[in-house]
């Protein structure tokens, strides 16, 4: 029996008992118990988070839109930058006195911020509502936890809080059940964790070492998802440029990639996140040669100064980034390169802004997420010298943000009037006379439809350029 098998028949277990445990709340409350998943950061939260959903709905729990109103409500959190910390504490506070009017209320927390330490005691001394709290290393066993919490003698005071934090992880638990937020496109894990530390980041210490997932596993996942009528997959890691490293099959991003193009019924591959140093000309001649994956790379650059880079641990100099970026634009026809950038790094300077400033004007981004720096504790960054006052870095930030959005709206200017391929996605939410989509380069399309094309790959002529958006016939 391999380690893989017995963990899933156990979790299905878990699964079927706490399903009853649910089935007679439901039957003694006379109604469908609910519950409600809110989810912070990034795409990779955004996958676990169809995890939870898959594990809840195959539970028997039924979706409820309110937070409030629910009965389970599990927060999956994010730690990569203060706010997003903010952001659960926000939502915690404001169910303080409906968990006091309705304890049989469970709130659950896991993901990335709990693996902090501190953070994980923060939410356990001064939320002390909470019931369950788990980190990124054991999503797997939330099945297991679930039960534990369902019956656990004290739902209040001491004792009814069910927590287990796992330091970290070598494992991959394959097939945990899944509820997909789209049913015609999915992100599929390719890897877990990263091994860069780059001294700004939190994620190596929260989400663990790399892992690789066998290729066979991939694809026979993604075989079953185009047999399920999903036509566009996103590739998912922290770092895709050095998947394979670690696997006993010799296999690099690239040759996964050319597996993944032969599958039928896939018609859009895309990825994030790649890491520029490792980022192979094998790979953007798979890109240039391919049918299926989509004209778009996001290349985080985070300062255009090669000082900085050196002190983030980035492992690339500001003309190595350069130099890249302009071989992909030459060597890929329409290639749209986005980009994250850091404003306000510790002893970040005048002329550092103006190198960021200068790689912007060289290569062209199509589109950047700027942030502010936001200290970390527990990484190296938090404890240097020369950390950035606020109103210097509001400053930069405002002049590098400019910057940015006259580019990204100059090069989205020259799609104006060809007719090009979109994925629709969803009815628009301002006017439901329009369907709203996504070109292969990742930019919305708002159009005149209806809700018969959605998931429908579709060719709309772009009459208007607003900027970040097109409108469309
Ligand atoms: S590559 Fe750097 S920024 Fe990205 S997750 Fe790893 S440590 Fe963080």
């Amino acid at each position: 029996m391999t380690d893989n098998y017995k963990e899933i028949t156990e979790q299905d277990d878990y699964i079927e008992q706490a399903g009853r445990i649910v089935r007679d709340r439901s039957i003694e409350a006379g109604r469908d118990m609910t519950y409600h998943v809110t989810t912070f950061g990034c795409q990779m939260n955004a996958r676990d988070s169809e995890k939870l959903t898959g594990i809840l709905e195959a539970c028997g729990y039924v979706y409820e839109e309110e937070e409030s109103l629910a009965d389970f409500v599990i927060y999956n959190t994010c730690t990569i930058r203060d706010n997003a910390d903010q952001k659960l504490y926000g939502h915690l506070g404001s169910l303080v006195n409906i968990k006091k009017r309705r304890s049989d209320m469970i709130i659950a927390v896991c993901g990335c911020l709990p693996q902090e330490k501190s953070a994980f005691e923060k939410i356990k001394n001064s939320y002390s509502f909470v019931d369950l709290i788990f980190g990124t290393h054991n999503l797997f066993d939330f099945p297991r936890l679930l039960v534990k919490v369902l019956t656990r003698e004290n739902t209040k005071g001491k004792g009814h809080l069910v927590s287990e934090i796992w330091d970290g992880t070598d494992r991959i638990v394959e097939d945990i059940p899944v509820k997909r937020n789209y049913s015609f496109k999915s992100g599929v894990n390719i890897m877990f964790g990263c091994n860069n530390f780059c001294s700004y980041c939190i994620v190596p210490y929260v989400r663990g070492r790399e892992r690789s997932r066998e290729s066979a596993d991939i694809i026979s996942e993604i075989r079953s998802l185009a047999a399920d009528g999903v036509v566009e997959v996103m590739l998912l890691g922290q770092n895709v440029n050095s998947y394979g490293k670690g696997l006993d099959e010799n296999i690099s991003f690239a040759q996964l990639l050319k597996q993944v193009e032969k599958i039928e019924g896939i018609k859009r591959i895309r990825f994030m996140t790649s890491h520029p140093k490792d980022l192979s000309d094998e790979l953007i001649d798979v890109m240039a040669s391919s049918e299926k994956i989509c004209k778009h790379i996001h290349l985080p650059l985070q300062s255009g100064s090669t000082k900085l880079l050196r002190s983030m641990n980035r492992q690339y100099t500001k003309e190595q980034y350069i130099e890249l970026a302009l071989k992909i634009r030459e060597k890929i026809t329409d290639i749209a390169i986005t980009t994250d950038l850091i404003i306000g790094y510790p002893g970040e300077s005048e002329d550092d802004i103006e190198d960021t400033l200068d790689v912007i004007e060289k290569v062209r981004f199509d589109g950047a997420f700027t942030f502010i720096y936001s200290k970390r504790s527990g990484t190296p960054a938090a404890s240097m010298p020369d950390q950035i006052p606020e109103e210097v870095a509001k400053k930069r930030f405002a002049r590098v943000l400019d910057k940015v959005q006259q580019m990204s709206c100059e090069m989205a200017a020259k799609n104006e009037g060809r007719v090009l391929d979109v994925l629709v996605e969803d009815i628009n939410r301002q006017d439901p006379g329009l369907v709203t989509g996504r070109l292969s380069n990742n930019l919305t399309v708002h159009f005149p439809g209806d809700p018969s094309l959605i998931g429908r790959i579709v060719p709309v002529k772009l009459t208007e350029c607003k900027g970040f958006y097109y409108i469309g016939e």
